[in-house]
């Protein structure tokens, strides 16, 4: 058996899977707001509880963060979690004496899917979150490749192209991280809500947008501005699929609206097509992910100080 946990900013998750990954156990509970001590006592409880599931005191165990996880010293930067600016790995070293692998959830959502997932077999995979932000996370071959920097693929602040801009007639749209027109604020499911706003100035959920005939214009607009972060993933990390999550890739017939939008792009016939499929394992694919690195056994690649 495998466990792997998904801490998340208001649950942390834990799943206990067999060795084909399939889900024995799911147990979930309120992640802490205080203390470093009272978070790191709400994940010991839930690492126990998968050991004492498994019975197996050397249960292999993955952690998967929301966040940018420093890759010399395992500190973890959340916004929302009393673990921001701590090493998780270090301290679950510390309490058990062995290490557990951490990594970015992107990451693990990307891993997840290039196992048993909708982008299995695929020599090069690319998972995209849109969700209310967008991440996104590279798999090579089945594995993490090694990272410079904590960050996963952080597509969502590449600027939009001020061709799709002019195109779509939607304005420069400030991001969180301080910069103006950042990709994420049109294509997660709060940017189609505001590009709704701005076309047609209704407020609207992505999910509303999706169910209503008189939105397809804005839905043209968000493909073809989803399809330039696509065209992107494309140019820059040349993958053989692009796998859809988050809750924007549960509207409707979302794979073969952006494979549309995205085909006009294409440089020519040397640039080989990338495959845009939705993912298969949805809201497991955090710990899914962790799973498949703490079963391989494969080194911190984000985490080393807990090696
Ligand atoms: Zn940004």
């Amino acid at each position: 058996m495998i466990g792997g946990i998904d801490l998340g900013g208001t649950k942390i998750e834990a799943r206990l899977f067999d060795e084909g990954l399939e889900t024995l156990a799911v147990q979930r509970v309120p992640t802490p707001r205080g203390s470093f001590e009272a978070f790191m006592a709400a994940l010991t409880g839930q690492i126990d509880w998968l050991i004492a599931r498994a019975g197996d005191p050397a249960l292999p165990v993955g952690l998967s963060v929301a966040g940018v996880i420093d890759p010399e010293t395992g500190e973890t930067f959340t916004s929302n979690t009393a673990s921001s600016g701590h090493s998780i790995g270090a301290a679950l070293r510390a309490h058990y004496g062995r290490a557990f692998p951490v990594a970015n959830d992107c990451m693990a959502f990307t891993l997840s899917e290039a196992h048993g997932g909708a982008a299995e077999g695929a020599a090069s995979a690319v998972g995209l979150i849109l969700g209310t932000g967008v991440g996104a996370g590279h798999v090579l071959d089945g594995a993490l490749p090694p990272r410079h920097s904590g960050l996963a693929v952080e597509i969502g602040h590449v600027g939009m192209p001020a061709r799709a801009l002019e195109e779509t007639g939607l304005p420069l749209l400030p991001c969180g991280c301080g910069k103006l027109g950042c990709m994420e604020n049109y294509v997660s499911g709060t940017g189609l809500a505001r590009i709704a706003q701005h076309l047609t100035g209704r407020e609207m959920t992505a999910l509303e947008i999706a169910a209503d005939p008189e939105m397809e214009p804005v839905l043209q607009a968000w493909a073809r501005l989803t399809a330039e972060l696509l065209y992107t993933l494309q140019l820059t990390l040349a993958p053989e699929v692009i796998v859809l999550g988050g809750g924007v890739s549960q509207m409707p017939r979302v794979a073969e609206r952006l494979s549309a939008a995205l085909a006009p792009l294409s440089l020519g016939p040397f640039l080989k097509p990338t495959r845009i499929v939705t993912a298969r394992h949805g809201d497991s694919s955090g710990a899914r992910g962790m799973a498949v690195l703490a079963q391989a056994g494969a080194p911190r690649t984000t985490d080393r100080e807990t090696t």
